[in-house]
């Protein structure tokens, strides 16, 4: 494949860009070889500066659920920004996206825009510590809720792939008050808040987490989490940035059946915007100013062409919930297409799926927890990722991230997916 231009760019962005990109997992540095530059995309597939065309499975992290450049999309951004980009004053739609969010979410009474999920999980921490007047918060290993400095503890996704262990500029304070247990693991959850009984302010989780390949909550292990919480005075905040309007409307919540205290948002709320949200009952989000004192704001906050890009793309989700049927079936298809690839391979390895996140890891022993899928082979993921793109198949650039199906992909673009997966489990031997 002639990536010649991508090169290039590469080249000249590493002169004036940190490492050539502006995140860093973008820049291919753990499975090696050039980042490729996209150049635009439609639909399932993006195309790159040198005309490679790519069926793609990141989905931009996760938020094109139907696809890239989705018309109606498109078509709503185009007209508002003929009205300004940005009043930083309130508008109708910030409350039309409020409604419509709370119509979709379980167990939301009042939401607050902010412009990232880093945003949504800082803040929605921050409003915790505020509302339980205590310091410290559990998460769990390999999960990543943004750059925040009290996340950047045993985080998952970038952290994990670049196997950073403590990142400087985090200070032993800030990193003091983040415990940490192992996913899945309810005993290490009990044994923390046994030893800190009246510091916890809150437990934040991935509900389905995909930050380290796509990790699914063992039975009963949200249930008790949420026992725990409620038994101790403890916020549970569900990080839904990833799964939020993709496993369900209402998310993880609704899918799983588990109403947390606090829910964040990103990525599918604003289709490829930058938006998030955090909410949660009334009782606790009236302490964020300005109806309390724990402050938050943002000059961009609800900014109108990325309120009315979500507002498009939820309301589609919305009024069409035969969406997530039809990506559920096109994500098992895929599964039964890639479990049959790696049966004839000879290679060890597990699949996790749930709705449209999937992941495989090289891996002989069932992937739970971060432990787990730090002990697969990566190696051999990294030389799996390129025999794809050679093939003109996006996956993730690292094993520590979830592949994210958008309802654009036909079957024929799955066929020609798993045809790669045989070829390149082949080429990998
Ligand atoms: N939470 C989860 C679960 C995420 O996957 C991410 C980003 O990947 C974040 C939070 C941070 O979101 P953002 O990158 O929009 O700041």
């Amino acid at each position: 494949m002639n990536i010649q231009k991508s090169k290039s760019l590469f080249e000249r962005a590493q002169n004036s860009i940190p490492g050539g990109v502006n995140s860093p997992v973008r820049a291919f540095k753990s499975v090696g070889g050039n980042p490729i530059f996209i150049q635009r995309a439609k639909g399932a597939y993006l195309y790159d500066e040198d005309g490679n065309r790519y069926i793609d499975y990141i989905a931009s992290w996760g938020p094109m659920i139907l696809g890239h450049a989705y018309e109606p999309v498109v078509k709503a951004i185009q007209q508002k920004a003929t009205e300004s980009t940005s009043f930083g004053a309130p508008t109708e739609l910030e409350v039309d996206m409020a409604e419509l969010i709370k119509g979709m979410v379980p167990n939301v009474d009042l939401i607050r825009m902010v412009s990232s999920g880093t945003e949504a999980c800082m803040s929605a921490v921050r409003l915790a510590r505020g509302f339980t007047g205590r310091n410290k918060i559990i998460k769990f290993e390999g999960c990543y809720h943004g750059h925040a400095d009290s996340f950047l503890v045993k985080a998952g996704s970038g952290v994990a792939t670049f196997n950073i262990q403590t990142v400087p500029g985090v200070t032993a304070g800030v990193a003091n008050d983040t415990l940490t247990a192992p996913y899945n693991d309810l005993q290490a959850v009990e044994a923390l808040v046994a030893a800190h009984p009246t510091e916890i302010a809150a437990v934040i989780i991935e509900p389905v987490a995909g930050n380290m390949g796509c990790i699914l909550p063992e039975p009963g292990f949200l249930e008790g989490l949420r026992q725990i919480c409620t038994d101790n005075n403890i916020i549970l905040i569900f990080d839904e940035v990833m799964t939020g309007f993709r496993l369900a409307p209402g998310g993880a919540q609704e899918r799983l059946q588990i109403d947390a205290d606090l829910v964040t948002y990103g990525k599918v709320i604003g289709a490829g915007m930058p938006v998030g949200a955090f909410g949660g009952r009334s009782e606790i989000m009236q302490h964020i100013a300005p109806l309390g004192s724990v402050y938050q704001a943002g000059t961009l906050s609800g900014n109108p062409l990325a309120m009315v890009a979500g507002f498009t793309l939820l309301s589609e989700l919305h009024n069409n919930p035969s969406i997530y049927q039809e990506l559920d079936e096109k994500t098992i298809y895929l599964k039964a297409g890639l479990i049959n690839a790696f049966d004839a391979s000879g290679f060890p390895y597990v699949i996790n799926q749930l709705g449209s996140m999937i992941s495989v890891h090289f891996s002989e022993q069932p992937v739970k927890d971060f432990a787990s899928a730090s002990a697969a082979t990566n190696t051999l993921f990294n030389k799996f990722f390129h025999a794809m793109l050679n093939r003109g198949i996006y996956l993730p650039p690292s094993a520590f991230e979830s592949w994210f199906l958008n309802n654009a992909l036909t079957y024929e673009d799955l066929d020609l997916t798993i045809l790669a997966v045989n070829e390149s489990l082949l080429e990998i031997q």
